[in-house]
């Protein structure tokens, strides 16, 4: 799972824990998930750090603050993944960019193959696309136009489009 524009609402450089809140539907598709044996991982850029907007410690913080807040909804994120690097670093965690990806996989064991991903950019799916995974396009509300843009510019496709994120998990499952 991407973390901003798809687990919570895009807060652009988000440095305060106490702003954090889930979007709409997230828990109760996490919970659905989980319950079907997925495990749920988030990568995700924050560029913050290096740009010297927030430190390391708080993107920790605001993870944590995340998983209290689906915890009324029985559900959580198992683990974070995140690049701290600005873009112009070049680095190989940076969505599209795979590394965090495959160091998930390598920690936790994970089946490429039968993994998806969730995402509201085009590096999002890129990345998915790169692994195998199967790709799930959750466009914030507004922004689907831009983000048709950015797909167009990268020549990359998402395996389906969905609405919410309880529709992105029903592909999940529907896909088997
Ligand atoms: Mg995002
Ligand atoms: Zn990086």
């Amino acid at each position: 799972m991407d973390r901003d524009g798809t687990l919570m609402p895009d807060l652009h450089y988000l440095a305060d824990p106490a702003a954090v809140e889930v979007t709409v539907g997230v828990g109760d598709a996490l919970r659905l998930l989980r319950s079907h044996g997925y495990l749920v991982v988030c990568v995700t850029n924050q560029s913050g750090v290096h740009r010297g907007f927030f430190p390391e410690e708080t993107v920790h913080a605001i993870h944590r603050r995340l998983n209290e807040r689906l915890a009324p909804r029985g559900a959580w994120v198992d683990a974070f993944y995140h690049c701290p690097h600005r873009p112009e670093e070049n680095c190989e965690c940076r969505k599209p960019g795979t590394a965090l990806f495959l160091r998930a996989a390598d920690d936790w064991s994970i089946d490429l193959a039968a993994s998806a991903m969730v995402g509201d950019r085009a590096p999002d799916i890129e990345a998915g696309n790169r692994l195998g995974l199967f790709t799930v396009l959750l466009p914030e509300a507004g922004h689907g136009a831009a983000v048709d843009r950015e797909l167009a510019e990268r020549s990359v496709a998402p395996d389906v489009r969905v609405a919410s994120f309880g529709s992105a998990a029903a592909a999940i499952l529907a896909r088997g």
